[in-house]
């Protein structure tokens, strides 16, 4: 019984297709899903460097004054952690592996100008929302003494009606 069994087998496998793919003559196709290697699209990474701080494995550098984002592939185990937790949603896992090398590489991709002009508008239209809260501080802060003004007078029935207390405590 046994026999037949592995007969049927081989003949199954004699005329199926194969599980494999014959690489490299084949074209790589793989699996949506595949954790391949990260990519960053630098029109839109602001340089914040929280994948940076995520990065299990200090793969990933981010030099603000050089606008340069860094990664070692070599040291990638493709965990998927920056691309979860980068804020502008930049960060996607390509399906095709990193090339094998014979040295550790480091790949640097420079801010984009579309991104250095996104981010300078951004810090321009933040400096003028503090100095304008900074401005209507101190025009609230030039009223003041008008409003305090008032208060000396507000204050001066107050010795009054506090008397009271006083002599309460000292019975
Ligand atoms: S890739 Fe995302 S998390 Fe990393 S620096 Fe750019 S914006 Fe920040
Ligand atoms: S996938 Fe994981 S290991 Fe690779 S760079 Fe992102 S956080 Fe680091």
């Amino acid at each position: 019984m046994s026999l037949i069994n592995f007969n049927t087998t081989v003949i199954k496998n004699l005329f199926s297709k194969p599980a494999t793919r014959k690489y490299p003559f084949e074209p790589k196709v793989y699996p949506e899903r595949t954790r391949g290697h990260v990519q960053n699209d630098m029109d839109v990474c602001i340089l914040c460097g929280l994948c940076s701080i995520k990065c299990p494995t200090h793969a990933i550098s981010v030099d603000k004054t050089e606008k340069t984002w860094s990664i070692r592939p070599m040291s990638c185990i493709q965990c998927r952690c920056c691309v979860d937790n980068c804020p502008k949603k930049c960060l996607s896992m390509d399906t095709h592996f990193t090339e094998p090398g014979s040295e550790k590489v480091t790949k640097t991709f420079k801010q984009s100008e579309k991104a250095i002009a996104a981010q300078e508008a951004l810090m321009k239209a933040a400096k003028e929302r503090a100095a304008a809260a900074a401005a209507a501080k101190a025009a609230a802060a030039g009223n003041a003494p008008a409003a305090n003004a008032a208060a000396p007078a507000a204050n001066a029935a107050a010795p009054k009606a506090e008397a009271p207390a006083a002599e309460k405590k000292d019975e």
